[in-house]
């Protein structure tokens, strides 16, 4: 905080136009990085065809309006960054809970979580929680370095997830992985209902008929950098009704499919992609439904690295100013490198060497899971929109169609004074919403 930054936030609260700008700043969270936009909103009547200007930028501070940046990434805006968190929390738990447009007999559905990893692709250090990172073999690789460790590394050590040998370590099979883990998820889905039926004495065919498996899933990065997989799995009867299964015949299904499953590798034959050994199945009992939202909510704001400098797109010439941990850049420069193979085009890893050949989303969901990003931000915006007519005293007529014409004038906010108030605003927001959830109990968002 400087003295230039405390005499602008001054000068704008001073202003006349202060309680607009407020208003902004509530309007698009406090949000730190938001896009300035200059433009109207016209609305017209479809049974007169009459227009008129609901609402300008014209009359608001400095002609613009501020939207909210919706960055997902504590790294790029933390104010954004916790209202997402807080809609994925809520996306995951209506799909346990119901709520939000989803039934609430999904609590009665049979439910699993899952946690999938990779396999290894060569030794690394590892927080030892009850003995030492590699007790093992004597003696020392190719390159000459030793094959055990016997420190008893803590979280808060650097060298958890680096390789003991980064020249043995298998860079292009990690990366690979990462670039077709969500093809693996998706036949693993397949085989978890083979599993399923087979089980169950149907057929396939007969099981497909009569439920669905529903899932929401998320990802994450090990500390090696290689993707993890965290999902939900909750069967559905196709007609609504109860369903007579157990969860945990489910788990078995899961054991199962995510033992045997494999997909092609696009880099070497005869070497397809499986998921690792370590591998976790358990039945969510109703008890557990919250913890398990606010576990996979907590993924939600992270990018491949903590430090974010990996929370964005980049080039070759990019990579050597990132300052990334030794291994993190061969991972990066490994994804590059085979970005410029022909044969790897499709997987687009120069596009997505920043999240180290991944290139799927944080976040999926089957349809029928529960509701939507998309359905939660409508009806805030709605929910907005309708507080701010109500203040101006108007009402929304069924028959008017509005038409907003915008212009990109800028992101960021114009002063470091705005920027201050900006904190200042989403830090008030922030308590406000801690007060709320004490208040409204476990579920609230
Ligand atoms: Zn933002
Ligand atoms: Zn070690
Ligand atoms: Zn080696």
């Amino acid at each position: 905080m400087n003295d230039l930054a405390i005499s602008e936030a001054v000068e704008r609260i001073a202003s006349p136009s202060w309680p607009a700008f407020e208003a902004q700043l509530s309007s698009s969270g406090g949000c730190a990085r938001p896009v300035r936009l200059v433009g109207k909103v016209d609305v017209v009547d479809s049974s007169s065809g009459e227009l008129r200007t609901r609402f300008s930028t014209e009359g608001e501070p400095d002609g613009v309006l501020l939207k909210a940046c919706g960055s997902r990434r504590t790294t790029r805006c933390r104010p954004c960054s916790q209202l997402y968190k807080g809609d994925a929390r809520v996306l995951v738990a209506a799909g346990m809970a119901g709520g939000r447009g989803t039934d609430e007999s999904v609590t009665d559905r049979p439910t699993v979580f899952v946690t999938l990893t990779a396999p290894s692709f060569g030794a690394v250090h590892r927080q030892a929680d009850n003995g030492p990172c590699h007790p093992g073999p004597q003696g020392r690789c190719r390159h000459g370095r030793q094959l055990a460790c016997w420190e008893r590394h803590t979280g808060a050590d650097d060298v958890v997830g680096k390789p003991l040998c980064p020249e043995c370590y298998d860079y292009e099979a990690a990366v690979i992985w990462n670039a077709r883990v969500t093809e693996l998820w998706r036949r693993t889905m397949i085989a978890t209902a083979r599993a399923m039926a087979r089980q169950s004495a149907m057929t396939v065919r007969t099981f497909a008929a009569s439920y669905r498996i529903s899932f929401v899933k998320v990802v994450e990065y090990q500390r090696r950098g290689s993707i993890h997989v965290h999902a939900v799995l909750r069967i559905d009867a196709r007609d609504g009704g109860e369903v007579d299964l157990d969860a945990a015949r489910l788990a078995d299904a899961v054991h199962l499919a995510a033992g045997r499953v494999q997909a092609p590798s696009p880099l070497r034959d005869g070497q397809p992609i499986r998921w690792g050994s370590q591998l976790d199945v358990g039945v969510v009992s109703g008890a557990e439904r919250r913890r398990v939202a606010n576990y996979l909510a907590k993924y939600s704001t992270k990018s491949a690295d903590d430090a974010g400098a990996l929370d964005h797109r980049i080039t070759e010439a990019d990579i050597p100013g990132l300052g990334l941990p030794d291994h993190l850049e061969a991972l990066v420069r490994t994804a590059w490198r085979l970005g410029g193979s022909d044969a790897l085009a499709h997987l687009r890893l120069r596009a997505w060497a920043h999240c180290l050949g991944f290139r799927g989303h944080w976040m999926t969901k089957s349809r029928a899971y529960s509701t939507t990003f998309g359905l939660l931000r409508s009806a805030r915006h709605e929910f907005r929109k309708a507080e701010a007519l109500r203040i101006a005293g108007e009402e929304i007529a069924v028959d008017e169609i509005e038409v907003g014409s915008w212009r990109f004038a800028g992101v960021g906010h114009a002063t470091e004074g705005d920027a201050l108030l900006a904190r200042w605003h989403a830090e008030l927001r922030a308590r406000h919403r801690q007060l709320a959830r004490k208040e409204e109990g476990p579920w609230a968002a």
